[in-house]
């Protein structure tokens, strides 16, 4: 049974659970169907009335399903209260702004001849959201409060080491009152997904995980000619000019590599900073990060989790030893991390030069790699020299030269004195290996939406 929870906190192993079946599957999707026929019908005013329900229910439910996270994935306890705090506001910006939104739009047509053009956002219908276990709760509300309130449904396939906090979730949802079908969550297999992409009444599929998963998936869907949008992986630079307050800077470098372990898409994996602040900024950056406490994620003074599993950390020690063996230089921060617990020791990279393959990895973990830039055309080329695209900071004393030095930097987000922010009022996406397609605000609610055009012509129009 690959479904289970094992907290990478103790090792223990605390419940399993066996795949779904294909009958379940079979009428979990007839369910998400039928469910979708009545819920595009209902005014959207009754529909952002119920998601302002599951905002309230998440809320109050708050320190107990954010233990979940801590027990399954290994978070923070602090941070994982945090992450069901911005899950409720994600629907609520729905709740505020959807309706607005989707508004129909009047298009400026140049002939009066070609009538009243309208465009309308209607729902597809069943959609199935595919997501990874670092941010279990936030995941979801990403993707299931603007597909609920354009309409659609949603079938959740889960990471496999969080299936307690998909199964919360789903019982959140249903507890607010909203109908059944509208979210279900299947521990379903590989080949179940597949067969959910290829059933007619799956209108797309929404994926957010490792640039393999996304190549498998998007292929499914290309096969089955269904839209999907892709959230994969990152390796963000955080571009350190040589006039940015130090302090304050090193300060963001110490959090945005380290929050959630090291395990977020948008972590600052690559510190590029200007040559002459550059050994300041490592002793400095060696300091704050050698500050860092790892230990029991439900421990308040704990600022250092544990990995998601044994196997995660694994994998980053062993891509350090394949740095090194290729010439990087890996310097070990801080008090010895606990051995109990998927701890991985904070590390950082120097000396990582182009010609070695972890120049282009994302490391998953509490790993920084440092390089130096000549000046600052130097750091934009470093910056961009990467397969992927997804978040990116320029810190300096000089935020609107920040803001031209950020055009620069090839990423679907950046940020100017800031490592790169999750909010539920950004946008949230990347280009090139780190997918297409965007989450939140107006772009997120109409990526599964049908842009129908409806045009009132008058019958004598010319020809
Ligand atoms: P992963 O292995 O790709 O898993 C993500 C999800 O995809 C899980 O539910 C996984 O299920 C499923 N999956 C994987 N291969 C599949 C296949 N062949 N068919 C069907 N489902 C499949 O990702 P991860 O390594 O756990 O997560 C970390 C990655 O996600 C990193 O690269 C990170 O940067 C990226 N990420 C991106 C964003 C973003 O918004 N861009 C946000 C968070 C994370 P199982 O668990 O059952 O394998």
């Amino acid at each position: 049974m690959s479904y289970k929870t094992v907290n990478p906190y103790t090792g223990e192993t605390l419940k399993t659970f066996p795949d779904a079946t294909d009958a379940e599957v079979a009428g979990a999707i007839d369910k998400a169907h039928n469910a979708f026929l009545s819920w595009k019908e209902k005014p959207i005013a009754e529909r952002l009335a119920l998601l302002q329900r599951v905002a309230d229910g998440l809320r109050k439910e708050k320190k107990e399903i954010a233990k979940l996270l801590t027990i399954e994935m290994g978070k923070l306890y602090s941070e994982a209260q945090g992450e069901v705090e911005l899950s409720a506001q994600i629907f609520e910006y729905y709740v505020k702004n959807a309706e607005e939104l989707l508004k129909p739009e009047k298009l400026p047509v140049a002939d009066p001849a070609e009538g009243q053009a309208i465009l309308v956002c209607d729902p597809l219908g069943v959609l199935l959201a595919i997501e990874p276990w670092n941010f279990p709760y936030y995941q979801i509300a990403r993707i299931l409060a603007p597909q609920l309130a354009v309409g659609n449904t949603l079938l959740l396939k889960h990471a496999s080491n969080v299936p307690q906090s998909a199964a919360a979730f789903e019982r959140v949802v249903l507890e607010a009152g909203l109908p059944e079908g509208l979210l279900q969550n299947l521990y379903a297999t590989r080949n179940q997904v597949e067969t959910i992409i290829n059933d007619p009444s799956v209108h797309g599929v929404a994926l957010t995980g490792s640039e393999g998963a996304g190549s498998v998936i998007a292929s499914q869907a290309g096969k089955a000619l269904k839209k999907c949008t892709m959230e994969l992986g990152g390796a963000d630079a955080f571009v350190v000019l040589a006039d940015a307050p130090l302090k304050e800077t090193v300060r963001w470098a110490v959090f945005g590599r380290h929050w959630n372990g090291g395990q977020v898409c948008v972590s600052s994996k690559r510190m590029i900073i200007d040559a002459k602040i550059y050994d300041d900024f490592l002793s400095q950056y060696q300091e704050g990060v050698a500050a860092l406490k790892a230990g029991d994620p439900f421990d308040e003074t704990t600022t250092l989790a544990p990995l998601s599993s044994q196997q995660a950390a694994d994998e980053v020690k062993d891509k350090v030893r394949q740095a090194v063996a290729h010439g990087a230089t890996a310097i070990e921060v801080g008090p010895k991390v606990p051995s109990q617990g998927a701890f991985v020791q904070p590390t950082i990279l120097t000396n990582v030069t182009p010609d070695n393959p972890a120049y282009y990895w994302e490391f998953f973990g509490p790993v920084s790699m440092l390089f130096k830039a000549k000046d600052e055309d130097d750091a934009v080329r470093i910056a961009n020299d990467t397969p992927f695209g997804l978040g990116g900071s320029v810190f300096t004393a000089r935020p609107e030269h920040g803001a031209e030095v950020a055009k620069r930097i090839s990423t679907g987000m950046i940020f100017v004195n800031h490592p790169t922010m999750v909010k539920a009022d950004l946008p949230f996406g990347g280009v090139r290996r780190s997918g297409f397609g965007r989450e939140l605000i107006g772009l997120g609610l109409k990526e599964f939406a049908n842009h129908k055009l409806i045009d009132i012509v008058d019958i004598n129009a010319p020809f």
